[in-house]
């Protein structure tokens, strides 16, 4: 046997310097160092130090470095030259692209602010966004959330003052049943896999409710099939089976929600539906010592739970008695939901008792005093140990809002929400409604807006209405269509553009969006309107400006390009004032800072977007005397004052870095960043880390940190009382009315305690014709539709086909290599079919943004990407069928607007194969950056 063995370098040095910066390959933000080698970018590894990732990196961020380097990237600003569509530009240099741009802006905002629609895609910078286009004075400012994920969000807000992944976390080290929902790989990438790693470590019970299973899903111990569009009734029917067992904590209703308040029953009264207060505001509950309604916060207060109540001649009811008695009703019971829902009436039984066993029977109880906003001292902090998270597969249908609400509602009756064991939240949240803006829209022509454009309605006085009641915005939010679409409704603005309706624009000025191909419902039809042009010959939509670092798909529809950086080649931060990446324990942000200088005239977006403002003379772009107030955008993230001592960063403020959340500007305030690994973090004092909404030591420590400004405690809405003003408007009370038309969508979809109703598209057509629900998701190795033209990621993902069960597989007798049309209520694609058993039987589903358009992100005209990839965003329109009403309705949540994508309804049939290419074929862009070589190699180091 030969022991002599070649000596082996098993560690080469691979760089000869180490960067620190956060990635982008999806929006997790995880810690990166950035290995440099000849001062180029070599290697990406994870960073050990940091509170998101703690070194662990997935296959997106490893390949960051193929992003960088990608032959798509645009190399300097650009002017169209040929027809819209077509590709064609002329690089010019930033001066002259500046001047375009601040011709045609600075006539509109002296005249007619709201020509302008500014709206950005998955950026992380909207609160320098929103200012800016606040300052311009438009209306009509929002980002991607009204496409993405605003029912969750919104859902979150109002009912417990946040929601799952930015908001919160399980509390992964102790929790011991978790519960996810319609989760995909890509969101909360790397701490979801981290989280479940630890579950897995310590044998607690996790169950994926999913039609699909992939992912976290697959390593689930246990997977639900659900069918699309039915987790609410699913939810609501374990809730059902908790109250009629008394599975629920009362302690935890009396002392942190509104369960015991007392609702106005009187249906002649125009306070019907609203919660009784005090002449001081309070809320009042019945006392159970003396009978009589109080506020719920004296002192000595125990209040009542069921029953009614009389005071001064109206009739009261505990919110806890509305919502026993709806839940309660059998058509919650599993047996009633079940068929409907494809799972069975005993694993609903079932899943509702594990529950319960682990909430009730296996509590955990940690030693650590703590005090409540009321002064009252409680020796321990005891928690429920069941956790929940959902994310876009719920909320992405027309019933997502109330299914987001019917989740918290869950985890509220169990007392799992900000306790040991439970859901938590990260700082800056919890904030409740009252913490939020309200939207302003009130324009002045040459000024700013009064207020920040996106916010929470709390009632029909704050939707964006002209007193004709006419939409103020051009994507129409926040009207009765969808009163609290909190994030605005970006899948709308081309198509409301295109139709003039409210109104016509003058400039489209988008940012990261790719909204002629994966980002918008309706593809062919968007590209259509983008180009196309009325009877002089103009567009209708005038001018379009875009942002982009790739030549995407949407580049082609632009008049002007301003060209962005890579996310290794510029200043950004992770702003608290944005989304931040806290953790439960503790306040983090971070910032990306340029580790490579771009080889390219190009610029940050932010940077470009802050010296556009100060070309236009924005009031807090300049300075009195007209000169620019921020150089960049690091600059700005350094020295912009949002109010007196509060940042975009809250670490290393003051001059001597010792600010931590307040503080004045510290100009080595991004060195200090740097040097400590691109991040801050600042640890929540011990007796602070739970019961945060409730927790004085909490509220004191938030104040510090400047995250208030005072203290602001608050309950948990079991019952969300806003939603019943507008109902109660629909009901023909108050000054403010609906339109006749929405009044009895209205009522049906505001109703303060959580409800299902059917997927909108399935209501309006006929279902067997359309028997398969569709649906797509991300793949975890893949984020925006940026991944697919990454030369390491497009060798895991070239080709989506379309996965269908075993069940539509033996049905239309498919073969290995077959293809199928796919048709909806609105067209027809043509796809290659794979067989996947791990499915829900009635869904068929595919990976999404792989399908590419020929002549886009530098890809050869015949890359996979662009013939046998395919969108299913052609089968999806953004108004639904024809009722038969005259009227075409939104395809979105009547609530908040979100786009309902998820809803879609499909039939299959075999096709031939043929030429092997997907349909509809679309016809080649031409490349602004050529096409990438055979092989992407620099200087022969790979
Ligand atoms: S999870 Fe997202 S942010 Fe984290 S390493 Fe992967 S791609 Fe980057």
């Amino acid at each position: 046997m030969n022991h002599h063995q070649p000596d082996l370098d098993t560690s080469p040095e691979v760089s000869d310097e180490i960067r620190k910066t956060t990635c982008y390959m999806c929006a997790c933000r995880c810690g990166i160092n950035v290995h440099m080698k000849n001062g180029k970018v070599k290697y990406i590894e994870g960073n050990r130090d940091h509170p998101i990732n703690k070194g662990v990196l997935c296959a997106k961020g490893s390949a960051g470095i193929m992003q960088h380097y990608s032959p798509a990237r645009l190399r300097a600003p650009m002017k169209r030259v040929g027809e819209r569509g077509e590709g064609k530009f002329e690089e010019i240099s930033w001066d002259e692209a500046f001047d375009i741009a601040a011709k045609r802006l600075g006539p509109i905002r002296e005249k007619a602010p709201h020509k302008l629609a500014f709206f950005t895609g998955r950026d992380q910078s909207q609160s320098l966004t929103s200012f800016w286009a606040q300052q311009f004075g438009t209306p009509n400012y929002a980002a991607h959330g009204g496409f993405c994920s605003v029912n969750m969000a919104a859902a979150g807000i109002y009912t417990m003052g946040g929601a799952f992944w930015e908001f919160g976390v399980p509390d992964w080290d102790r929790t011991k049943m978790f519960m996810i929902f319609g989760v995909a790989e890509d969101h909360d990438s790397n701490p979801i896999k981290m989280g479940l790693s630890k579950l897995k470590e310590r044998g607690a019970k996790i169950v994926g409710v999913n039609p699909i299973r992939t992912g976290y899903n697959a390593i689930a111990d246990e997977w639900v099939g659900i069918t699309p569009g039915t987790d609410g009734l699913f939810v609501l029917a374990m809730i059902h089976v908790l109250l009629k067992a008394g599975k629920v904590d009362l302690d935890y209703l009396m002392r942190y929600t509104n369960a015991p308040m007392l609702v106005n029953m009187d249906e002649t009264s125009n306070e019907f539906g609203l919660l009784l207060r005090d002449l001081q505001g309070q809320f009042m509950v019945q006392d159970r010592v003396t009978g009589k309604p109080a506020a719920f916060d004296k002192k000595g207060v125990k209040p009542v739970f069921t029953g009614e109540i009389t005071y001064q001649g109206t009739k009261y009811t505990p919110v806890f008695q509305l919502m026993t008695e709806k839940y309660l009703s059998d058509d919650y019971a599993p047996e009633a939901v079940a068929d409907r829902c494809g799972i069975s009436a005993e694993t609903i039984h079932r899943l509702a008792a594990e529950l319960a066993h682990v909430a009730f029977e296996q509590e955990i109880t940690i030693d650590q005093p703590w005090t409540d906003w009321k002064g009252e001292k409680h020796e321990t902090m005891t928690g429920r140990p069941v956790s929940f998270h959902a994310m876009r597969g719920i909320s992405a249908h027309s019933n997502g809002f109330q299914t987001c609400r019917a989740i918290h509602l869950l985890q509220i009756i169990l007392g799992s929400v900000e306790v040991p064991g439970g859901y938590r939240f990260k700082p800056p949240y919890p904030k409740p409604v009252e913490g939020h803006p309200t939207p302003h829209s009130s324009t002045t022509p040459g000024g700013p807006l009064n207020g920040p454009h996106l916010g929470f309605t709390r009632g029909p006085e704050d939707l964006a209405l002209n007193a004709s009641g006419t939409p103020v915005r051009i994507d129409k939010a926040f009207t009765w269509e969808n009163p609290m679409s909190s994030h605005g409704m970006m899948h709308m603005v081309i198509s409301n553009a295109h139709a003039g309706d409210p109104y016509k624009i003058d400039t489209l000025f988008m940012y990261m969006a790719n909204m002629s191909w994966n980002s918008s419902m309706n593809s062919r039809g968007v590209m259509d309107m983008l180009t196309d042009k009325d009877e002089n010959g103009d567009y209708v939509i005038p001018n379009i400006i875009y942002s982009d670092a790739y030549s995407s798909e949407m580049v082609a529809f632009a008049d002007l390009i301003l060209p962005d950086t890579t996310y290794l080649e510029r200043h950004d931060c992770i702003s608290l004032l944005d989304r931040p990446i806290s953790e439960a324990d503790a306040i983090c942000d971070s910032i990306r800072w340029p580790v490579v200088e771009p080889d390219r005239d190009v610029r940050g977006f932010q940077s470009a977007l802050i010296q556009l403002g100060s070309k236009l003379g924005l009031p807090g772009f300049v300075n009195e005397d007209g000169s620019a107030k921020y150089a960049d955008y690091a600059d700005y993230i350094v020295n912009h004052e949002r109010r007196p001592g509060v940042g975009p960063l809250a670490g290393f403020r003051n001059k001597d870095g010792s600010g931590k959340g307040r503080g004045e500007p510290n100009p080595e305030q991004l060195n200090k960043y740097i040097e400590n690994g691109g991040f801050w973090k600042d640890h929540i004092p011990d007796e602070a880390l739970f019961f945060k909404p409730w927790n004085k030591a909490y509220q004191d420590w938030a104040v510090e940190r400047g995250i208030f400004d005072k203290p602001s405690p608050y309950l948990f809405s079991i019952y969300v009382e806003p939603m019943q003003k507008f109902r109660l408007a629909a009901m023909g009370k108050g000054e403010l009315q609906p339109p006749d038309h929405l009044r009895s969508q209205l009522i049906e979809a505001m109703d303060p305690l959580p409800v299902w109703w059917a997927p909108y598209e399935e209501q309006g057509i006929d279902c067997e014709e359309y028997p398969l629900h569709a649906l797509t998701q991300r793949p975890a190795a893949m984020y925006h539709s940026w991944g697919s033209q990454n030369a390491w990621l497009r060798q895991i993902h070239g080709t989506n086909p379309l996965y269908v069960s075993g069940e539509v597989w033996t049905k239309h007798r498919f073969n290995e290599g077959d293809w199928a049309y796919v048709t909806s209520h609105h067209g027809k694609i043509k796809v290659p079919v794979v067989r996947m058993d791990a499915l829900n039987p009635n869904t068929v589903w595919t990976w999404n943004a792989i399908g590419k358009r020929k002549g886009a992100w530098a890809l050869d005209e015949n890359a996979p990407e662009a013939t046998k990839g395919f969108l299913l965003n052609h089968l999806i329109h953004e108004l639904l069928p024809p009722k038969g009403d005259g009227l075409r309705w939104s395809n979105s949540d009547p609530i908040t607007g979100q786009a309902a994508w998820y809803d879609l309804r499909v039939k299959i049939e075999k096709a031939p194969a043929e030429d092997g290419v997907s349909q509809p074929e679309t016809p080649a862009q031409a490349s602004p950056v050529g096409q990438g070589p055979k092989d992407i190699a620099y200087g022969g180091e790979f």
